[in-house]
């Protein structure tokens, strides 16, 4: 859909009725908060700040129990008034804006734990991230495996259908791991909604697919033991040493460890505002987030690669460290909101580096590209193997330009997920096939979630088979 199609796209939806029909629950259509809640982290991109700045829903619902969300299902079923489900709207792509105005669902209230056993929990799927940790931690010591950097902020729910990985996925993998999420509870957009549970391979159909197959209200998580992690800043003077020592202390697997982010300078020195003084200039950084037990053995690791010790958490004074954020609200998508911060003219890409030469391909394309996209990588256990993905910075000229800088990650064999689409196929994260469309049309018949979102259901002769990499693979090749 092209940017003045989406503009036009503002039917006039039966309010009133919508309105008596959800009577008793918390409705909001003031101006302010309907344009706050219509909006994520889509100005990441200047290609989405141009196409969805206007995008704005028509009434915000609150819904704090099951019940409530299945009512404003069916109430929206049947007038035909499209539902964006809504998290804390931490997205990057505009995931949980409303393209085709209509109703944005806030799940926020539905932010319960509601069970906790050994390696495993079961939370509503509003609940921050963060609180189904402090939680577990209290109950028991565990922690959840992995997290986004948006930890404190993001909802378990809009991880699982708009997130992919971040911290714990150096030990973990991702997202789309079999075994990292073991089960989701769902309400279908139906005259009657349905709960379904899904688990298994069926988890394909509902993670990373934003929404659009399915309003998750529970999701049931696997445990690991909880560490105070401590945070090192390691320093090297040439960004190809960072990222060997970070592949290595990746491989490294009776280390146990959280993340490993390697970050080119000048990046750290002009971003990483209150870490400034630890931060020489020129110093490519490594983040390291090590658990108390590991330390020791971390630290002979940095000492045998050369690494210069910049940072450690664990022997601070409490004042110093007061006023520090944690050390992985520098790292993932963070790192570039740092730079955002100070320099608005700052995007991204997310790029994959596939195992075995991942070393060599970074070291290739950004050697060509040099100080306009300065190198971020992310090191992570994928299929069993260490490797990186990439969310490098790139200094913004022109949406042509751009796209260079694209296809020239593409011509050199980096697959790239562009963060600078709205759709779920031309992101390049999840790959809709047959049988996702399949279940579209059981959870989902009218179209009404999320619209917009996936090309898939709305133009027929999506070419399927088309040859790219994704992150989350379709279920079956069709
Ligand atoms: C600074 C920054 C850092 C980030 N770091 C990371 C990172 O490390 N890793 C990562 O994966 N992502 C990252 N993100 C993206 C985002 O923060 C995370 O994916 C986050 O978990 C999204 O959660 P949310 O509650 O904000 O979801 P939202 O933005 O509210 O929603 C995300 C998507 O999920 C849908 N959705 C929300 N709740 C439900 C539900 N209950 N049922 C069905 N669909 C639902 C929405 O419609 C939308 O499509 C980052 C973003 C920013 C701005």
């Amino acid at each position: 859909m092209t940017d003045t199609e989406l503009r036009r796209e503002a039917p006039a939806y039966d309010l009133a009725a919508l309105r008596a029909r959800l009577e008793g629950l918390r409705l909001d259509d003031n101006p302010a908060i309907l344009r706050q809640k219509s909006r994520d982290f889509f100005w990441y991109s200047p290609v989405l700040k141009r196409q969805l700045d206007e995008v704005t829903a028509d009434l915000v619902v609150y819904a704090t129990t099951p019940e409530e969300v299945a009512r404003v299902l069916a109430a929206a079923f049947a007038l035909g008034i499209p539902v964006t489900p809504r998290g804390a709207g931490t997205g990057n792509y505009g995931q949980a804006m409303p393209l085709a105005g209509g109703v944005v669902l806030d799940l926020s209230g539905l932010d319960r734990v509601l069970e906790i056993e050994p390696g495993f929990v079961r939370a509503q799927a509003g609940a921050i991230i963060a609180d189904i940790d402090a939680a577990t931690k209290a109950h028991s010591g565990q922690e959840l495996r992995l997290h986004p950097s948006t930890y404190r902020t993001a909802s378990i729910g809009g991880f699982i259908a708009g997130g992919s990985g971040g911290v714990g996925s150096i030990t973990w993998g991702g997202l789309r791991d079999l075994g990292n999420v073991l089960a989701l509870t769902l309400l279908t957009m139906e005259a009657e909604p349905r709960r379904l549970r899904l688990s298994g391979d069926d988890l394909a159909k509902v993670t990373h697919a934003y929404g659009t197959n399915g309003i998750i209200i529970e999701v049931e998580m696997p445990l690991a033991p909880a560490h105070d992690w401590v945070e090192l800043m390691v320093g090297f003077d040439d960004f190809a040493a960072a990222a060997a020592y970070g592949n290595g202390l990746g491989e490294q697997d009776a280390i146990l460890k959280k993340l490993v982010s390697a970050i080119a300078a000048p990046v750290p020195q002009d971003y990483f505002l209150r870490h400034r003084k630890y931060l020489p200039d020129g110093k490519h950084v490594v983040l390291v987030m090590v658990a108390p037990i590991a330390l020791g053995a971390c630290l002979a690791f940095t000492a045998r690669h050369g690494g210069d010790l910049l940072f450690r958490s664990d022997t601070l004074a409490p004042e110093e460290a007061k006023g520090l954020p944690p050390l992985y609200e520098l790292a993932w998508n963070h790192t570039t909101l740092r730079a955002l911060r100070v320099d608005p003219a700052i995007t991204y890409l997310q790029t994959l580096y596939l195992f075995p030469d991942q070393l060599a391909r970074v070291a290739g394309i950004h050697a060509r590209l040099g100080a306009e996209v300065p190198a971020h990588l992310e090191f992570v256990r994928f299929d069993g193997k260490i490797t990186c993905f990439g969310l490098p910075l790139v200094r913004f000229t022109t949406e042509e330009r751009l796209e260079e800088i694209i296809a020239l990650h593409e011509t050199a064999g980096i697959p790239v997920f562009n963060p600078h689409r709205y759709t779920l196929e031309e992101g390049g994260m999840k790959q809709t096939d047959a049988a996702q469309l399949a279940f579209k049309r059981e959870a989902d018949p009218r179209g009404l979630l999320n619209p917009h979102k996936m090309i898939a259901w709305e133009d027929p002769a999506f070419d399927f088979a088309a040859a790219r990499t994704y992150l989350f693979p379709g279920l079956r090749k069709s």
